[in-house]
């Protein structure tokens, strides 16, 4: 094993700086700062740029090859953050929006037949947040919940809000379970709020924090008197059209343009490079690093930003804050999600029997369907279909609340075990029968990408935050920090370091 000093001398020419992690949080954040002035290093550990923006590529067969999101596919239009940044890049003119076919749920269905649970697919609500109804007269929200849970569900309406304006004005904790169970019931709860929860935020409504996934939404519903009124207030408030968009050839083209915006205002950008440690020094801060093949060496920098996972940061922060960070608030690694993509020559899937795709209720037994979400991508994304009747399915298998060692396929199955499900579920899920229309699949794995927004870690970001703003020349972001999501992530970066002239 080698070692060496690469010295950057900060009293000549562009100041040094060092961005952590070549996610979209470290590419931007390198970008803003190369924008600035700084002389910037990115490291990156792996051998990819992008993190959960990168690109997989499926060779198929006839010779061709798909390239698809490995992981984020698209962006949320709430707030204008990502839409910006795409301007800026050049890509206005490749932005796409989800074909408005709507998108469906997978209950149990306890009259399934011989005592057993089955399960049924019913479509979702078109106006919601999180899976929370706008509008309790929708005929998809009664077929979903049944006369009994409605008429719970609609107490909503009149139910006094005294003690939301309460925990409004004490700010204190608030779940997105706890709100909905008040107001509308635990059949809303269960039947539309947890699979929404689980597939987009792998997380238990009773520990997400209400504040960090819905934003503006407590407040709404003080004003409004009711949630179901606070949601379609929202809705109403959001800009026409779809709430979420991509780019034709999927969101890893929006991390390879901003490689390349980066290259070309003189970055330094370098991969298979893991942050060991991190020191102060007398004029700033030390970056320990070394490469796949063990060589070690140290970068000097007046600035650094750490843009990893929550732990990864975690582990680089913590040692230099001499106990300012508390142990017990190092974020959790996360249960992992795997990710199945089927690609299928099916005309059965033409009609797209389920929209854009299903997100399955946490209340369907795993063996009548084990994975927790699927996206009908092709049936989504017009730019995806390269050929007649190909298809391409993508289903998510891990949940956050499985128990450990729990039987339910997630991120530890293996492969084989994986496909072979997903091929079964995904015949259960549309309807159609898959076997033997499958030309190509593969697995992709995730851990510690997906921070939990539950309430204690909203306090643990807090000190962080906190402490941060002590330090000079040192900060953190990432989603673990900003919540999960490109908008939360790239808003954030924008905040915190975009024209930044120190
Ligand atoms: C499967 C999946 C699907 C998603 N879908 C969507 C979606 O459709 N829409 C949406 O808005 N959001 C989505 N998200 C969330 C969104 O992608 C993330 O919130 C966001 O991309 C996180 O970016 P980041 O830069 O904070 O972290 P990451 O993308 O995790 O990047 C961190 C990088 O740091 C590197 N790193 C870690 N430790 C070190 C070290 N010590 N030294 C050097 N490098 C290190 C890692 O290798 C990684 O490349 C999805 C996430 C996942 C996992």
């Amino acid at each position: 094993m080698r070692s060496g000093i690469e010295a950057h001398d900060g009293h000549r020419g562009p100041r040094p700086a060092v961005v952590v992690g070549g996610g979209i949080s470290g590419l931007l954040s390198a970008w803003e700062l190369a924008r600035s002035g700084h002389a910037v290093t990115l490291l990156e550990a792996t051998a990819t740029l992008g993190g959960c923006v990168a690109p997989v590529h499926a060779p198929l067969p006839d010779g061709t090859e798909l390239v698809l999101d490995a992981g984020a596919e698209s962006f949320a239009v709430r707030t204008p953050a990502v839409r910006e940044l795409v301007e800026e890049l050049g890509l206005s003119g490749a932005v796409v929006t989800p074909n408005p076919v709507g998108s469906w749920m997978y209950l149990p269905d306890p009259a399934g037949g011989g005592g057993e649970v089955a399960g049924r697919a019913v479509r979702s609500p078109r106006v919601g947040i999180l899976g929370i109804p706008g509008d309790l007269d929708a005929p998809e929200v009664a077929e979903a919940l049944g006369t009994e849970a409605l008429a719970r569900a609609r107490q909503d309406l009149t139910q006094p809000v005294g003690r939301w304006e309460q925990a409004l004005h004490d700010g204190g904790p608030v779940t997105v379970g706890a709100v909905v169970r008040d107001r509308m019931g635990d059949g809303v709860l269960q039947v539309l709020v947890a699979p929404v929860v689980a597939g987009v935020h792998s997380a238990d409504p009773d520990t997400l924090d209400l504040r960090t996934v819905a934003p503006g939404l407590l407040e709404a519903l003080v004003t409004e008197g009711s949630l179901a009124r606070a949601v379609a207030s929202r809705r109403a408030a959001a800009p026409p059209g779809a709430l979420v968009a991509s780019l034709r050839g999927g969101m890893n083209t929006l991390t390879a343009a901003l490689v390349e915006a980066l290259r070309a205002a003189g970055a330094t950008v370098r991969t298979g490079v893991l942050a060991t440690g991190l020191d102060r020094a007398a004029d700033g801060w030390t970056v320990s690093t070394r490469t796949q093949d063990g060589t070690e060496a140290t970068l000097s920098a007046g600035r650094v930003v750490v843009a990893t996972d929550g732990p990864a940061a975690w582990d680089l922060l913590a040692p230099v804050a001499g106990g300012a960070l508390a142990a017990a608030d190092r974020p959790a690694e996360g249960a992992g999600v795997a990710l199945v993509t089927l690609v299928a020559d099916a005309a059965g899937l033409d009609a797209a029997p389920r929209g854009t795709g299903l997100l399955v209720s946490p209340q369907v037994p795993a063996d009548v369907v084990g994975a927790k979400a699927m996206t009908h991508v092709t049936a989504k994304w017009d730019w995806v279909r390269t050929a007649p009747h190909r298809h391409v399915l993508r289903l998510s298998y891990g949940r956050v609340t499985d128990a450990p060692g729990a039987s339910t396929p997630g991120y530890g199955t293996g492969d084989r075990e994986l496909l072979a499900r997903a091929v079964t579920d995904a015949t259960t899920l549309t309807g159609v029968d898959l076997a033997g229309t499958v030309v190509h699949s593969f697995v992709v794995r995730w851990r510690s990408a997906l921070p939990a927004a539950t309430t204690a870690h909203r306090a643990a970001v807090r000190s962080v935050r906190d402490w941060l703003e002590g330090q000079a020349g040192l900060d953190a972001v990432g989603a673990w920090l900003a919540g999960t999501g490109l908008a939360a992530v790239v808003g954030d970066v924008r905040r915190r370091i975009g024209g930044d002239e120190t």
